[in-house]
């Protein structure tokens, strides 16, 4: 097993997140209001919308206004609202109302890029996609991994050197890693179980 493999592995081990199972849709629009906010507030905001609106068709006839109270827990609610219905109606009008399954057409999408592209293809469409966050960009640096400037550096460099079955179960794991050990300003290194292969642990300590 590489080193990288051995990293990626033990963090995923450490902190499996299950795939999401529902439609494509669902999961575009539930990935769209779980940015910036806790997984509880998206999971409220996301059941209450879904109860109300089943589909792109019923959401891209909707007022943005109407979803205000129904995503509010997720913040932001006034721009998620209207990018959601933004999205529905490109969806409609151009996909037929399927969501697309290629990173290409999904980034045709309003406002979707590619963390929210590739949290769709991986588990809506079981493709290998690595999404990079500030979490994942923060984590490979530190741990060496790549050495990147830019979120979309960091997702090329990962695809030469992690295995692909890896790709997709990476970010989920390495949210939480950075949420509860490598967090953003004091990382908790002496309780990290990959420290031994950690560049910025490891230079810390000479
Ligand atoms: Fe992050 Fe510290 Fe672990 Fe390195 S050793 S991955 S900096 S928590």
């Amino acid at each position: 097993m590489s080193r990288v493999e051995k990293i990626v592995s033990t963090i995923v081990n450490l902190f499996p997140r299950e795939k999401f199972s529902s439609d494509p849709f669902r999961i575009l629009i539930c990935t769209i209001l779980s940015q910036r906010t806790r997984d509880e507030n998206t999971e409220k905001a996301c059941a209450k919308l879904f109860a109300r609106y089943s589909d792109a068709y019923e959401l891209a006839e909707a007022d943005p206004e109407d979803l205000y109270e129904l995503i509010r827990e997720s913040g932001m609610y006034r721009q998620k609202a209207e990018r959601i219905v933004r999205v529905a109606r490109t969806i409609v009008e151009r996909f037929g109302g399927k969501v697309p399954d290629n990173l290409e057409e999904l980034l045709q999408l309003p406002g979707v890029g590619r963390k929210t592209a590739n949290i769709v293809l991986y588990h809506a469409f079981n493709q290998p996609a690595i999404a990079v966050d500030t979490h994942v960009h923060r984590i490979s640096n530190r741990l060496g991994l790549v050495k990147s400037k830019k979120p979309e550096e960091t997702e090329q460099q990962l695809m030469k050197i992690v295995p692909k079955d890896l790709w997709g179960p990476l970010n989920g794991s390495m949210v939480e890693f950075g949420r509860r050990i490598c967090l953003p300003i004091k990382p908790k290194c002496e309780v990290c179980p990959v420290s031994g292969d950690c560049e910025y642990f490891l230079q810390k300590r000479r």
